[in-house]
């Protein structure tokens, strides 16, 4: 078990749609446990396989942040969504950014277990925001996209300055 280092906006992984788990192996347990690591290590509730850099069809998921209740889910298709929420949201792979978010109140979710097992996760309240958001980051998006282009063009000049700055940093070393 590791933790494993965080991919920041703008890194590439994180705009590229995830490809499904074909196979559980020893790799599938490990990656979902590494998740699970890198998540409280960071203060998370949710982790997508994206956001350490693997890009793979799996999220884990813990809004009580109770150990041994974590929701590991992998190939995850949103069967049903219903109702209106709006929840002001932050992700570990945009750093000092929160924002309000409008998503589904509650929705069905199917998929696979770490063990390949099919799955079926009916959520609402926090839960259900939090597998949105981590099902957005399978597809290669972020919170930001729902967001205001008036909005989200800010956001992304800020990103963009900012890793132009720790571009010419790192080759002024
Ligand atoms: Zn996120």
């Amino acid at each position: 078990m590791s933790v494993r280092p965080l991919c920041v906006e703008p890194h590439g992984v994180l705009r590229q749609p995830a490809a499904p788990i074909t196979r559980w192996t020893d790799e599938t347990r490990r990656l979902a446990r590494d998740l699970i690591e890198t998540m409280y290590a960071n203060d998370g509730i949710g982790l997508a396989a994206p956001q350490i850099g693997c890009s793979t069809q799996m999220f884990v998921a813990n809004p009580s942040q109770q150990q041994g209740q974590e929701l590991v889910v992998i190939n995850p298709v949103v069967e049903a969504a219903e109702g209106r929420a709006s929840v002001i949201e932050g992700c570990l792979s945009l750093p000092d950014v929160w924002d309000r978010v409008r998503r589904a109140a509650r929705i069905r979710i199917s998929g696979r277990d770490v063990n390949g097992e099919p799955l079926t996760i009916r959520a609402e309240g926090l839960l259900a925001i939090v597998c949105q958001h981590e099902v957005d980051h399978l597809h290669g998006q972020l919170f930001i996209d729902r967001l205001s282009w008036f909005r989200r063009r800010r956001l992304q000049m800020r990103f963009t300055a900012r890793s132009r700055k720790n571009r010419s940093a790192s080759s002024a070393q």
